[in-house]
């Protein structure tokens, strides 16, 4: 049994590691020599449990010696992009110096850590799919912020795995995506920016990729160990993750209102048209290879995902 720690549990992505709690999600890994079946047992951390922004709260919920775990998802985090921008003081506290406390915990506990973080960290003006290693330059607090805690997980905690993601949406919480079917209830037509462009990410997806990185890590562990030139080593490293293809949100909300056949009519417009107190990146497609290829996920494409959550909301 694969014992996780998931902090931030009422989040999107935090809700849809209950899900997958709840339907017992396990993994089937085909091995060299033989299958490799994980099976998770979770624990869930909400903000009372666990306060990001409060390094006491930190340190006492890691100081249970019952507390036995092998890894630690953190979904929790100060995620009011537009409210950072005059905010910075609790943005920081949350995403970067409570990051970097939960990762020294983690570390002395031994405990993995897959920490989640945003394509806002680039926004590099670059207008190709985004690479790992490619120029940081967040514009904004929440952004800033969120980097700041990626290179604190990094260094406190050897064991740590960064993924980067985009565009979150759920059945779950709140999102473009539920936002979109409320406002066309209320309004005839609405304008979307067209001039943003990346790819969405169902939480539900990221959530059980995140379970089928840890049953990789697991299931090569002990191989990698007794062979001399795996290459396996997926620590210490950030992936990209978000469905496959590619849209703007305007294309993203005429998919949802075709698939949900919704009445209502989407204009595009710029950006500067929309104004907003934290800068968005015009450009934020990533591309996936590396978490593809290191882990052997298969990801699916937004829309196809799309299509799913909408078949749970109403
Ligand atoms: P949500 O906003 O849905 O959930 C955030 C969670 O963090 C909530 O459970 C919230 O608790 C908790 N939280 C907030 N502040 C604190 C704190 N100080 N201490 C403890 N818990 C806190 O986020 P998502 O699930 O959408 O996001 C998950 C991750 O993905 C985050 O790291 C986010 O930065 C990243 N991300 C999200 C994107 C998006 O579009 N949503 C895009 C790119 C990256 P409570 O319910 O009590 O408020």
């Amino acid at each position: 049994m694969i014992r996780i720690l998931v902090t931030g549990a009422t989040g999107q992505v935090g809700q849809e590691l209950q899900a997958l709690a709840t339907a017992q999600y396990s993994k089937d890994i085909r091995g060299e020599n033989a299958y490799f079946l994980a099976e998770f047992e979770y624990f869930f951390a909400n903000r009372s449990d666990l306060a990001l922004d409060n390094i006491e709260s930190i340190k006492n919920y890691f100081a249970n010696p019952d507390l036995a775990v092998d890894y630690c998802i953190n979904c929790a985090a100060y995620t009011a992009v537009d409210k950072a921008e005059s905010d910075q003081t609790s943005a920081f506290a949350a995403n970067s110096d409570g990051v970097a406390v939960l990762a020294e915990e983690c570390d002395r506990k031994g405990i993995k850590l897959l920490h989640i973080s945003t394509d806002y960290a680039y926004h590099n003006g670059q207008n190709t799919p985004l690479c790992e290693d490619d120029t940081t330059t967040p514009q904004g607090v929440y952004a800033a912020s969120k980097l700041a805690g990626e290179k604190k997980a990094l260094a406190a905690c050897k064991n740590t795995i960064i993924v980067r993601t985009s565009w979150v949406y759920s059945s779950f919480g709140g999102n473009f995506v539920k936002t979109m079917l409320r406002l066309s209830e209320q309004r005839p037509a609405l304008n979307v920016v067209f001039d943003q462009i990346g790819a969405p990410t169902y939480a539900a997806d990221l959530a059980k990729a995140l379970l089928d990185i840890i049953a990789c890590i697991e299931s090569k562990k002990d191989s990698s160990k007794s062979d001399k030139n795996s290459t396996f080593a997926p620590f210490g490293q950030v992936y990209n993750y978000s469905n496959e293809g590619v849209t703007s949100w305007y294309d993203f909300a005429r998919a949802i209102f075709a698939l949900k056949n919704r009445a209502c009519e989407v204009s595009p417009i710029r950006s500067s048209q929309y104004p907003t107190p934290a800068a968005r990146p015009s450009f934020s497609l990533m591309d996936k290879s590396k978490i593809r290829q290191t882990f052997g996920l298969q990801i699916p494409h937004w829309l196809e995902s799309l299509e799913v959550c909408l078949r749970l909301l109403p």
